[in-house]
């Protein structure tokens, strides 16, 4: 279990003030000129050592990404964009960064932003975070004010301008290329790639997306040291992670852990257990709604980090557990999502703008059982036909809970076919 002395977030809950005089007496904005002076191919490789993965779900390794920016102008500005659209089903761990932690993020962009050679930064945050978005902007206020940013940023030499920018409620606009696109003024629709945002991103300038809580690590890790931060967790999954519990546990809640920690211990030692008891477990979500969902007795002993996820058939994303009991309909748990995947569809790829209705709509009399056996192997196939045939990940999420389903609770499926076809749904709608 995480040592209170190690976490990075220590006013997650809110509970300390959180205004610049309060971050600094818990140890941000510490020395922050020299983190910059370590220049900033000595940043990007203690990015590198420290093993951080991004946070927004991919896990594609943040050092890695930052690298990818051009070492030298060609007389365009770059630009980091901190992703705090933060909209997936289940996921809400930004939120609490956001809200309660701000300074970490600020300091964070500054120091990311100077790694990266940009100027600017945008933070895009959702549009229903208005609580959030108001919390973030006073931090930021403050931090002019207190020339943290601005010309020089905390003496550091560096100039640096920080914008909040709010969102207007979609959820693809946590896609990097539709956030950009919104970003300009631009409906929200994803871009093809290449070319990758490193080379032509914000304005056709060279751009990283990161998300809330990978650049809000940086101040910390380079402060306390990359072996630090690499020793939590198995290796290739390191670091401290927020996770955020939901569902069918006694106590949900959002908590820093050490990455690779068990289920079953997060769990116990945070959430109060699961309602019920083990025995009465019947699925998780591990890693917010567009992940393929676990039976339970598989999730027990589970390791909760990117690598262990994939080996039970499912995913860390953005570690958004969610917990499901024997109560639960599963088919119809399932249909929900199926549901708003193909609302948030943008349409402009037709597997996406046709398979999230087709899907959704097959669910939809799955969950009734008013469907032939047959269909649940079809419907499965056009998951597979969607998954990979897009332009986004939006078809791949739409998808993968389907496939889910149909791999672990397929019974449940066939019963409820079958109790239709035999008149029992009935009965089996009381049980
Ligand atoms: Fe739009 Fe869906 Fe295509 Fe993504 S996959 S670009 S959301 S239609």
């Amino acid at each position: 279990m995480l040592k209170d002395q190690d976490r990075i977030f220590t006013n997650l809950y809110g509970m300390h003030d959180r205004t610049l005089a309060g971050a600094k007496a818990r140890g941000h904005w510490d020395g922050t000129a020299k983190l910059i002076q370590m220049g900033r191919d000595s940043i990007i490789e203690n990015m590198k050592a420290s093993g951080l993965r991004g946070r927004g779900g991919a896990g594609f390794p943040t050092g890695l990404k930052w690298s990818f920016m051009p070492k030298e102008s060609d007389g365009r500005p770059a630009y980091l964009v901190i992703n705090a659209d933060e909209s997936e089903p289940g996921t809400c761990k930004d939120r609490e960064i956001m809200r309660h932690d701000p300074h970490t993020l600020i300091e964070g962009a500054l120091i990311a932003s100077f790694a990266m050679n940009a100027h600017t930064s945008y933070i895009y945050i959702r549009g229903e975070y208005i609580r959030e978005r108001e919390a973030l902007q006073a931090a930021i206020d403050e931090c002019y004010d207190a020339g943290l940013l601005g010309k020089n940023a905390a003496g550091s030499g560096w100039d640096f301008d920080l914008f909040l920018h709010h969102g207007a409620g979609a959820y693809i606009c946590g896609e990097e290329t539709a956030l950009i696109e919104s970003l300009e003024g631009k409906k929200g629709m994803p871009r093809m790639k290449p070319p990758f945002p490193a080379g032509a991103g914000l304005y056709g300038c060279p751009t990283t997306v990161n998300n809330v809580e990978s650049i809000a690590v940086v101040p910390t890790i380079l402060r306390r040291g990359p072996e630090w931060f690499a020793g939590f967790g198995r290796p290739n999954n390191a670091g401290t992670k927020i996770f955020g519990i939901s569902g069918h546990v006694n106590n949900p809640c959002v908590v820093e852990e050490e990455m690779s920690i068990s289920f079953e211990e997060l769990i116990e030692k945070h959430c109060g257990g699961i309602r019920g008891g083990w025995d009465n477990l019947l699925a998780v979500i591990p890693g917010g709604s567009s992940v393929p969902c676990v039976r339970g007795e598989n999730m027990r002993d589970a390791v909760m980090d990117f690598d262990a996820l994939r080996d039970v058939g499912s995913s860390l994303g953005t570690a958004a557990v969610i917990v499901m009991d024997k109560q639960t309909d599963i088919i119809k748990a399932i249909w929900r999502l199926s549901k708003f995947y193909k609302h948030e569809s943008c349409g402009q790829c037709t597997p996406c703008r046709e398979g999230t209705g087709w899907m959704m709509r097959v669910m939809d009399r799955l969950v009734r059982g008013e469907a032939e056996i047959e269909e649940i192997d079809m419907l499965f196939d056009v998951t597979k036909q969607v998954e990979g045939h897009t332009i986004c990940a939006l078809g791949d999420a739409s998808a993968w809970p389907i496939q889910g389903l149909i791999k672990n609770f397929r019974e449940e499926i066939e019963d409820r076919i079958k109790a239709n076809k035999t008149g029992r749904m009935g009965a089996m709608a009381a049980e």
